[in-house]
């Protein structure tokens, strides 16, 4: 499909299908990209304190929050310092309480479910709106305008979620055309499936790949292995690998670049959070201030400084169906110094480096080989199965995996081999499958509820 027809005709009209009024935020948000630190403060304070009107207005949750905690939010003076009054959200209050923090009416289309595996062990069933959904894409699409990728550019993706895959029916395979889209499974990475990547990547010649970080490293290295020269997956008009989803390992960053002859850029956010940083060219993660506000906090929920380590907590000022207010992700991050001079010319604030959970990875035998795979195609199999409440899944060593379950009567015989089936499809016949019914998972020594554990180096 022509590029032009693509970006300005296809890809508008899609978001116009979609109800999404992506064109006109992604014109706001290049105007803001430079604005100087007091505009910016002053654009945020004004949506946060929409965001918390509306909060107060429509979800009980939030109303019986800011009460305890004293939070006025018709107060004209409130000022996104005044967020540190209020407690941490949680993935637990969110399924506990998704209801009564959910905006049923809102006008801005209206909740829609979305539920996210993730790293949480147990499924998180939340709601967004269109609002959101748009101020993501925009920001998303502003930031690749940094390398120069515009929407309609040839683009290959790297993807495996069931959600993208199980809508590849004709009429998505007939948009992802027009929009100059190629989706390529990243679940099903065998040997001969990687040949017809590398074969596609190089026929089409797109002007970025869009993937898990450790997918598109694992097709990379098997590039690099299989005679394709460094620099052989580019081409003259690829402008970056942008990657996702997952921490990017420096060893995983360095053999993209070399097989690529491009930079890998990180693009960070997640379903439930949002997008929260994408790297510009010069290699600084910039956040979109106007949607998000992004603290790092340390154990006693205190911001850390310049240079610390601290959790992801988020504060969507887009996202009014469900609103989500001083949401603690599970991933840690390291705090950027205070300037706000980037090379590139933004003025954004950014993040000097998310460090994620390194335990979202499984180690699989490939003939003589070993490798790395993402653990999410093995949390799909028992996100899917029937009659589980949690899991966590543990890898004592390179043959065995132990399966922790906590089940509700729709568990049965039938679910344990749908769990057996689909994991051996993904690690092989000769792995050794237990399942062990617990009552409960206890968290990690961490404190986290990691639900992948690899003890395979
Ligand atoms: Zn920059």
């Amino acid at each position: 499909m022509n590029r032009l027809l693509a970006g300005h005709l296809f890809w508008p009209l899609t978001e116009r299908l979609r109800r999404r009024d992506t064109m006109r935020r992604l014109g706001q948000l290049r105007q803001t990209k430079n604005a100087s630190a007091a505009e910016l403060h002053r654009l945020r304070q004004s949506k946060l304190q929409r965001l918390v009107q509306l909060a107060a207005q429509h979800c009980p949750f939030y109303t019986a929050r800011f009460l305890r905690s004293g939070f006025d939010p018709c107060d004209p003076r409130l000022d996104v310092e005044d967020l540190h009054r209020l407690p941490i959200l949680t993935r637990d209050e969110i399924s506990e309480q998704l209801e009564a923090m959910t905006w049923h009416g809102c006008p801005r289309g209206g909740p829609q479910p979305y539920s996210t595996g993730g790293s949480g062990g147990k499924a998180l069933k939340f709601y967004f709106d269109r609002s959101r959904a748009a101020a993501d894409q925009a920001a998303r699409w502003r930031a690749r305008g940094w390398w120069d990728v515009r929407p309609g550019d040839p683009e290959i993706l790297l993807w495996g979620a069931p959600i993208e895959l199980k809508a590849n029916d004709r009429l998505r395979q007939w948009r992802d055309g027009l929009l100059n889209q190629r989706i390529l499974n990243a679940f099903e990475m065998t040997e001969q499936t990687m040949g017809s990547y590398v074969q596609t990547i190089r026929e089409q010649r797109p002007m970025c790949l869009y993937g898990y970080a450790s997918s598109l490293a694992l097709l990379a290295r098997y590039a690099l292995d299989n005679g394709i020269p460094a620099g052989g997956l580019g081409s003259a008009r690829l402008r970056a690998v942008f990657v996702t989803g997952e921490v990017l390992l420096d060893t995983d960053r360095t053999v993209i670049e070399q097989a690529f002859g491009v930079p890998a850029a990180i693009e960070y956010g997640c379903r439930d959070g949002g997008l929260l940083a994408h790297a510009c060219p010069a290699g600084t993660l910039h956040v979109p201030e106007e949607n998000v506000i992004v603290e790092l906090l340390d154990e006693g929920d205190r911001p850390v400084g310049p240079g610390g380590i601290g959790y992801v907590t988020v504060t969507h000022l887009e996202a009014f169906a469900m609103p989500i207010i001083r949401y603690r992700l599970g991933d840690l991050a390291r705090a950027a110094d205070q300037s706000r001079h980037c090379s590139c010319g933004s003025t954004l604030a950014s993040i000097a480096e998310v460090r994620g959970r390194l335990t979202d990875h499984i180690v699989r035998r490939e003939g003589k080989h070993l490798r790395r795979m993402h653990a999410l195609s093995l949390i799909y199999v028992l996100r899917e199965a029937e009659g589980l409440r949690q899991f966590r899944i543990v890898q004592p060593d390179l043959d065995r995996l132990d399966i922790e379950v906590v089940t509700d009567d729709r568990y049965g015989p039938q679910t344990e081999q749908d769990i057996r089936d689909g994991l051996r499809r993904r690690m092989g016949e000769q792995v050794d499958i237990r399942i062990h019914r617990l009552d409960r998972i206890e968290p990690t020594a961490s404190g986290k509820h990691a639900c992948v554990i690899s003890h395979v180096q």
